[in-house]
């Protein structure tokens, strides 16, 4: 059976949270339980978004926190010519369309969906004439797409009412973080994805871009995200303070404590590499069944 292999793939916005710490965490521990390889990929697929420092700031951090990755890190912003062979073949096989729709003209019409606007399929049969070509889109089929997840259980989507057909290339050239990614968990040899709840809405998208593309579906596990005390995520966008590097073992207590693998009394203050040891060991997914959130405990 091939080596287990997971990763974690911040994109570089900021520096790490204890959000971002907790989704770090729980891919390393879900890998080296099982003995797996665990990598770091740099999800700086947006130049523009990434912020000075941050990509430095965030493996000092990991290293401060004692998660030392495998191999070489990963940079989106140097995948671009994997993306593009990856659309030419979705588009040699007829599974886009060109779209000349505005982001306003969406908003008039389009209804809610799980993320964002579902696409109503305005250019679906081709483009109205006189209209200019802005986005690449992927046809979706109208079923259900199902997976299990090992904390959130059986999820199912269908992609067409959830969704509609998705960008995979934005009018500006950009690739879609939708299609980079499993272009990229492919090309890591990636088998088993641990990351936040947030992303479970993607994951069918991405599991049918897996089936387009003739690409291995990873495992999955949709780790609960860190709120504070008024319930609200933990993220860059709500302010949540940079790791303190001076604090990494109360900064790795916290987080073990909300994966529910609380440390024995004895552990506290421990270095890292320790508190990282006895966690391994402990690593039981399901103790965080159907969780979505977990509030962030004071140390
Ligand atoms: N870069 C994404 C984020 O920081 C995570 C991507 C992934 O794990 O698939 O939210």
């Amino acid at each position: 059976m091939a080596q287990t292999c997971g990763r974690f793939a911040p994109s570089p916005s900021g520096a790490l949270h204890l959000g971002s710490l907790l989704a770090a965490v729980g891919s390393y521990l879900a890998a080296r339980h099982v003995g797996g390889r665990w990598l770091l990929r740099i999800d700086d697929l947006d130049p523009p978004r990434v912020a000075p420092g941050a990509i430095d700031a965030i493996q000092r951090s990991l290293q401060a926190h004692g998660l030392l990755w495998d191999g070489e890190v990963l940079y989106q912003s140097r995948c671009g010519e994997a993306y593009r062979a990856a659309l030419e073949r979705l588009r040699a096989a007829g599974l886009t369309y060109p779209c000349a729709c505005t982001r306003r003209e969406l908003a008039a019409i389009a209804r809610a969906g799980v993320d964002g606007l579902v696409y109503p399929g305005t250019c679906r049969t081709g483009l109205a004439s006189g209209r200019m070509a802005r986005a690449l889109r992927l046809r979706v089929p109208d079923a259900e797409i199902g997976f299990y997840d090992a904390v959130q259980g059986d999820y199912r989507q269908n992609l067409a009412r959830a969704v509609g057909d998705f960008a995979l290339q934005r009018a500006d050239g950009l690739i879609a973080y939708q299609l980079a990614v499993v272009v990229d968990d492919a090309f890591q040899g990636v088998t088993q994805v641990v990351r936040g709840v947030d992303l479970l809405a993607s994951t069918p998208r991405q599991i049918y871009l897996q089936q387009c593309l003739g690409l291995p579906q990873p495992d999955y596990a949709h780790l609960p995200l860190l709120v504070d005390r008024h319930g609200l995520k933990l993220s860059k966008q709500t302010g949540a303070s940079p790791l303190d590097d001076t604090r990494v073992s109360d900064n790795l207590w916290q987080v073990l404590t909300a994966l529910a693998l609380p440390p024995l009394p004895e552990l506290r203050g421990s270095p890292p590499a320790e508190l990282l040891h006895w966690a391994v060991a402990h690593w039981e997914p399901i103790r965080l069944a159907g969780q979505a959130a977990v509030q962030v405990t004071e140390t």
